[in-house]
């Protein structure tokens, strides 16, 4: 039975409580015209050292994306969820100073080359930076394009047909138990579609994750994604976000890949 879940108790969810509810310039700013430059985000500055590791703005409005996906879940999402993996990962750096001095992608692709001690927690927290950052740029407003001529090929020759790649990615969402995400990556120049549980991305190699290869489109399936507009309605939110993916990412990346 699909009950709606009164907003009070979605935030209580997000561990957020009664506060956020009556903290207004949070608000305010959820409910911000589309003109509005994305403001940094207030958490992470007041506290967490300002480096090396750092959040990247989200380069449109919070709402630029509704109604499929809502300005509310797009704020707590990239500001405190992103956030809070670029401040832990920060904190990890200050007691860890190598870790700063490598990319999140090359810390991803080499996870064995951390201290144990400290392995897990920069496999959780920089791997939730490197996905998310991927996931802001692949989201856009207003039609999100259509996949270039040549990724379009490639997803025939893999697929079928570009629609049933499209069904591939809503199966490995859907079937991705619990938190993690389904990916569209380039292996041994193939496409193919797999899902990664946690914040783990296939760069992090078969070994560690599971899945393997280059991901030119990632689908976040945590339901601090889509729970506030769609609470356990995975299938509704996956739905609504072909809407707003930004093909002309997706392109760039394919072809880098396959070069
Ligand atoms: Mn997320």
């Amino acid at each position: 039975m699909e009950t709606p879940i009164p907003r009070r108790d979605a935030l209580k969810t997000l561990g957020l409580g009664a506060a956020a509810l009556t903290f207004s310039p949070l608000l305010a700013r959820a409910q911000a015209p589309a003109a509005a430059a994305p403001a940094a985000s207030p958490t992470t500055a007041a506290t967490a050292p300002a480096g090396p590791f750092m959040l990247p703005p989200l380069t449109y409005a919070f709402n630029a994306i509704e109604p499929y996906i809502d300005a509310r879940t797009m704020e707590i999402h990239h500001d405190k969820h992103h956030g809070a993996y670029v401040t832990n990962l920060n904190k990890l750096a200050e007691t860890n100073p190598e870790l700063g001095k490598k990319s999140p992608d090359d810390i991803i692709k080499d996870l064995a080359a951390q201290p144990e001690a400290i392995r897990t927690a920069v496999r959780n927290n920089c791997g939730g930076h490197v996905n998310h950052t991927m996931f802001w740029v692949q989201l856009k407003g207003g039609g999100g394009g259509e996949p270039s001529a040549k990724l379009a090929d490639a997803l025939k020759a893999s697929f079928g047909e570009v629609a049933k790649a499209k069904d591939a990615m809503n199966d490995a969402a859907l079937k991705r138990f619990g938190s993690g995400w389904a990916w569209l990556v380039v292996n041994n120049k193939k496409l193919e579609i797999v899902s990664t549980a946690n914040q783990d991305n296939p760069l992090m190699g078969r070994a560690v994750c599971g899945a393997e290869g280059t991901p030119i489109l990632g689908v976040d399936v945590w339901e601090h994604a889509y729970y506030l507009l769609y609470q356990n309605r995975r299938a509704d939110y996956l739905k609504a976000w072909w809407n707003v993916v930004n093909w002309a990412d997706v392109n760039a990346r394919f072809d880098k890949a396959m070069a």
